[in-house]
C-alpha cells in the first residue's frame, strides 16, 4: 500500500488523520459543549488497542501525520501507551496533540518521551475570571503552569489555539499573541464553528472574522504573509522580531476545502470525511469482528475516501446542521 490509496475523488492526498481518543473532557468550554452534555457509553468508545490499529493502518497506507485530540485526550487512561505505540510506527513523520493544557504540568515530560513532536494548547484568555466564564472551570493557573512546563522540553514547535468570541475575549487578541510570541510559540485565532447546539451564546452575534483579528493585530505588530505551511487550514503570518507565527483559521470567511488533506476518526470509530458534513464510514465493525466482513480495514478506508465531499457550507444564521459537537468529532 502507498499514498495512491489515499487520494479522494477531487484529487486531494489525504495524508493527515486526526483521532479523537475520547469525547469526555474536564472542561466545558461554552462554544464546544453545554455543562450537562451527555457523553457516549464507554462500550461505544474504541479501545486504545483499536485506536492504535487504525492509526497504524493509516500509516501503512501512507499517512505521514497523526494528531491525537478529543474531548480532552490527556484524561484518557493509559493514553501514553497508545502515543508510544503510534509514534514508533515506521513511516510516521509527526505525532501531534491538541489539549486544553490541564494535564501538561504533570505529563509534559512523558509526552515528550512518548514521541509527541508538537503540542497545540487551547487558551482563549489570560484573565482567570474570563477563563472560568469560557471553560466553566477554575483552572486558569493550572493551564498556564502546564504551558510553562511544556516549554521546558524540546518539542519541535508548540502552538496556542484561541477561539475568539466578540464581546467576550476579543479585547485580548493582542495580549494572547504577545503571550505566545514571547515564548517562541505560534498562535492561531479560530472562528467559532456551528458544531452542535449550545445554549450559552448566540453564535452569529459572537462571530468575529479572522480578517478583523488580523486588522487589529496589524496595528500592534508587523505582520507579513508567511510561507509556513503545517498541512492544515491555518493561514500564517510572520511577525517582525519574533520566531513564532500568527495564524488564522477561517472556516466561514476563507473556505479552505480545496487544500483539505485530512480525515477525522471519532471516539466511537466513525471516519468523518469532512468536519462540516455528515459523510462518514463506521470503521468499528471492521475492528471488532473482522471475520464477518468481506472487506479489510484498509478496503473500508479506501471506500470511505470516495465519500469525501468537495466542501463544507457553514451558515451561522441557520440552525446548526451538524449536530455533533467538536469534542465528539476530533477537533
Ligand atoms: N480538549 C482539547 C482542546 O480543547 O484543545 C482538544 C479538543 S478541542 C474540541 C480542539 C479544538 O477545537 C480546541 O482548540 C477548541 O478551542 C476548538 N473548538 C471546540 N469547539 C469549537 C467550535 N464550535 N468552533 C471552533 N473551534 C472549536
Ligand atoms: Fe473540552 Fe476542548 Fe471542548 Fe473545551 S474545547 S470543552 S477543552 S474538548
Amino acid at each position: 500500500m502507498n499514498t495512491a490509496n489515499l487520494i479522494d475523488p477531487f484529487g486531494r492526498h489525504i495524508d493527515y488523520v486526526r483521532i479523537s481518543v475520547t469525547d469526555r473532557c474536564d472542561f466545558r468550554c461554552t462554544y464546544c459543549m453545554d455543562e450537562d452534555v451527555t457523553f457516549l457509553p464507554r462500550k461505544d468508545i474504541l479501545s486504545l488497542e483499536e485506536i492504535v490499529t487504525v492509526a497504524q493502518t493509516f500509516i501503512k497506507m501512507g499517512s505521514k501525520k497523526i494528531r491525537i485530540t478529543g474531548g480532552e485526550p490527556l484524561v484518557r487512561k493509559n493514553i501514553l501507551w497508545a502515543l508510544d505505540q503510534i509514534s514508533n510506527t515506521q513511516g510516521l513523520e509527526e505525532l501531534t496533540l491538541t489539549t486544553n493544557g490541564s494535564q501538561l504540568k504533570k505529563m509534559s515530560k512523558d509526552l515528550f518521551n512518548a514521541g509527541v513532536s508538537r503540542i497545540n494548547v487551547s487558551l482563549d484568555t489570560l484573565k482567570p475570571e474570563q477563563f472560568e466564564r469560557m471553560t466553566r472551570r477554575d483552572k486558569f493557573h493550572q493551564v498556564i503552569d502546564g504551558i510553562e512546563e511544556m516549554n521546558r522540553y524540546a518539542f519541535r514547535r508548540n502552538k496556542i489555539n484561541s477561539v475568539i468570541l466578540k464581546n467576550q475575549n476579543d479585547d485580548e487578541i493582542v495580549d494572547l499573541a504577545k503571550f505566545a510570541l514571547l515564548r517562541d510559540m505560534d498562535i492561531s485565532f479560530i472562528e467559532e464553528m456551528p458544531l452542535g447546539v449550545i445554549t450559552d451564546h448566540d453564535r452569529a452575534a459572537a462571530y468575529m472574522s479572522s480578517d478583523e483579528v488580523i486588522r487589529l493585530l496589524d496595528a500592534h505588530l508587523t505582520l507579513t504573509p508567511s510561507a509556513l505551511k503545517t498541512g492544515g487550514p491555518t493561514r500564517y503570518f510572520d511577525v517582525e522580531h519574533h520566531t513564532g507565527h500568527i495564524g488564522v483559521i477561517s472556516p466561514h470567511s476563507h473556505n479552505f476545502c480545496s487544500t483539505c488533506n485530512r480525515v477525522r476518526l471519532t471516539a466511537e470509530g466513525r471516519l468523518l470525511l469532512c468536519l462540516g458534513n455528515e459523510h462518514s464510514m463506521d470503521l468499528r465493525p471492521y475492528l471488532r469482528v473482522p471475520a464477518k466482513h468481506p472487506f479489510t480495514l484498509e478496503d473500508a478506508i479506501v471506500k470511505a475516501l470516495a465519500l469525501k465531499p468537495e466542501k463544507h457550507h457553514f451558515n451561522l444564521n441557520e440552525e446548526p446542521q451538524i449536530l455533533r459537537f467538536m469534542s465528539a468529532t476530533g477537533g
